[in-house]
């Protein structure tokens, strides 16, 4: 489902961010991706939804290669990936289920389509009674849940999630891991980073990343 072979990625002369990384994900895996601040994990998830492309190596989702791919072919890859990342905060001029409607009206699905779905998918992260609430009335961890909400409401079949939990208490960070494992268990892919050693699930398979390059291969 998402390869990487030989990747390597440099932003400027002194800033090799990847160094000939190459892993597997297979269909329905729970990854996470462990590493020091700065040792290319945002780099790494970026690459696999287009936002970076690699300076050397291929990276593969779902059958395409993310190098060649058209720009005009971009979106259409985003759709099957749900996208956690910190850049993308909630929007706090609407309440929480608008939040969580938005990319199903982008899509062009109906409002009470949109609702449902909308609804049903804060449910599943236990937010359904915050549906009216404005995102700045929510702790953070729950707002990290609404954009698990967001990312999710279109049926991906990929979740990326950058540092989720960076910045929450121990109980909010697992509230919020274990809602982006509820989604793992019905098959959805999952890549989940951090920096923060605790987080990490001993169940699950761990990719770790130092000074942009594999320390194990998992
Ligand atoms: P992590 O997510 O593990 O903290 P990043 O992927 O954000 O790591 O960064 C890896 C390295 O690449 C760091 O040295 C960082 O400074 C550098 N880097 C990240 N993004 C850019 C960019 N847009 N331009 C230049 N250097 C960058
Ligand atoms: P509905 O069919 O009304 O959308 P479901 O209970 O079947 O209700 O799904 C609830 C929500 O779960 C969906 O709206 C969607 O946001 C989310 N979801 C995302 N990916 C999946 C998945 N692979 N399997 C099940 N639910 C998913």
């Amino acid at each position: 489902m998402i390869e990487f072979r030989n990747v390597s990625k440099q932003y400027s002369p002194d800033a090799m961010a990847l160094r000939d990384v190459s892993f597997t994900v297979e269909k329905g895996e729970l990854v996470f991706l462990a590493g020091p601040s700065g040792a290319g994990k945002s780099t790494l998830l970026k690459m696999i939804a287009a936002m970076e492309r690699p300076s050397a190596g291929q990276v593969i989702v779902n059958g395409q290669d993310i190098a060649k791919i058209k720009s005009s072919a971009v979106p259409f890859l985003r759709r099957n990936l749900g996208l956690i990342f910190q850049q993308q905060r909630l929007l706090t001029d609407r309440n929480i289920l608008a939040n969580v409607m938005m990319p199903l009206l982008v899509t062009g699905a109906s409002r009470h389509q949109a609702e449902q779905r909308a609804r049903a998918a804060l449910d599943k992260v236990g937010l359904l009674d915050r549906a009216d609430s404005q995102p700045l009335a929510l702790s953070g961890g729950e707002q990290q849940r609404v954009s698990i909400a967001r990312a999710i409401v279109n049926r991906p079949q990929v979740i990326l999630a950058d540092e989720p939990t960076a910045n929450l208490d121990r109980a909010s960070a697992n509230k919020v891991l274990d809602a982006l494992k509820a989604f793992h268990s019905v098959g959805v892919t999952c890549l989940i980073s951090s920096h923060d050693e605790q987080m990490l699930d001993a169940a699950a398979r761990v990719i770790h990343l130092k000074h942009g390059q594999l320390e194990v291969a998992a």
